[in-house]
């Protein structure tokens, strides 16, 4: 699907995956001007295909877009290409419980430019590739804290999926490197408030009370993060969406994080520079009660009174 600058987008088309072309002055190329989403396809109990809350994708991608001074598809053709993508590629979709169809939506400046400024032309795409499940490559994760580069500073891109945001991709090779899952970011104003994961968002457990980074501009709002908070708050959990400071991180008896690709997956530790912090894991946790009902609504297992799952028929 293309878009003239500021015109709206035109009819798109399905195409075999492949190669695309781009002009080497692309916007995308030259500045940056690009943004993403991520979401899922799962098959259910009854072996249909059924998306999560892909509203909030459409919604977060044009909140992207105009962060970016971008134009953007509509909501209705961001789901249009989406449920055809899905359509065409159900095959594809593994059976319940083996994983899913990872779908990636991708806005960016296609047109050339030379001087600064927007691309003369915009190309919003969809693929998609079966992905096995994250559980098995991983069942708890284990970070470290970076004290030396922030992920977003205030006033920048971070609350929003601009393809600049994951440069610094380099440093979870790092991590990974030394035996850490993923890194774990601090705020760049302060440099003592916890932030999110590389591309996950993070929850601490104190007695009961779940505490999460507020998302004030540099902290991206995630599609999971905001149904375990619904979730929680409907089991009568108090959720406290705010600043957390180093303090509560050595304080806290559970961490977990959220996320289209993690899921809900439980922190095992957390190191700050030479300390190692470990913590709960396991099924007497509130985060496994929380994985679970999140798990059942999005296979189908029970009734989605949310409303929150969408087939794809
Ligand atoms: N933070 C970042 C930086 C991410 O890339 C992602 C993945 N989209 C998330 C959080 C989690 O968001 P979601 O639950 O919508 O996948």
């Amino acid at each position: 699907m293309k878009c003239s600058n500021g015109d709206n987008f035109s009819q798109g088309h399905l195409a075999p995956y492949g190669k695309i072309e781009l002009s080497p002055f692309s916007g995308i190329l030259n500045y940056g001007q690009g943004v993403l989403e991520g979401l899922k396809a799962i098959r259910t109990k009854d072996g249909r295909v059924q998306l999560f809350r892909p509203e909030e994708n459409a919604v977060r991608m044009k909140m992207s877009a105009e962060r970016l001074c971008m134009p953007s598809p509509s909501t209705h053709q961001f789901l249009d290409a989406l449920k055809q993508t899905v359509l065409a590629n159900k095959r594809w979709v593994p059976p319940e419980g083996k994983g899913a169809l990872y779908i990636r939506p991708l806005l960016i400046g296609s047109g050339p430019v030379l001087g600064l400024g927007p691309a003369p032309e915009y190309t919003f795409l969809i693929f998609a590739t079966p992905v096995g499940n994250y559980h098995k490559r991983a069942s708890t994760m284990n970070l470290y804290i970076e004290n030396e580069v922030r992920r977003a500073t205030p006033g920048g891109t971070g609350g929003v999926k601009s393809i600049t945001n994951y440069s610094p991709i380099i440093l979870v090779t790092k991590a990974r490197a030394k035996g850490f899952t993923d890194v774990l970011f601090l705020d760049a104003a302060t440099g003592k408030n916890i932030e999110e994961v590389s591309s996950c968002n993070i929850f601490f457990v104190k007695d009961n009370v779940i505490l999460t980074p507020r998302t004030s501009g540099t902290v991206l709002p995630g599609v999971t993060r905001k149904s375990i908070i619904e979730i929680a708050r409907d089991l009568n959990y108090m959720v406290e969406e705010r600043d957390v400071p180093l303090e509560d991180v050595l304080a806290a008896d559970e961490v977990f994080c959220t996320g289209t690709v993690v899921e809900v997956t439980a922190v095992a530790s957390i190191t700050h520079q030479d300390k190692r912090i470990e913590y709960r894991t396991g099924e007497e946790t509130v985060f496994h009660k929380l994985r679970v009902v999140l798990k059942e609504i999005q296979t189908g297992v029970v009734e989605d009174k949310m409303g929150w799952t969408m087939l794809i028929d």
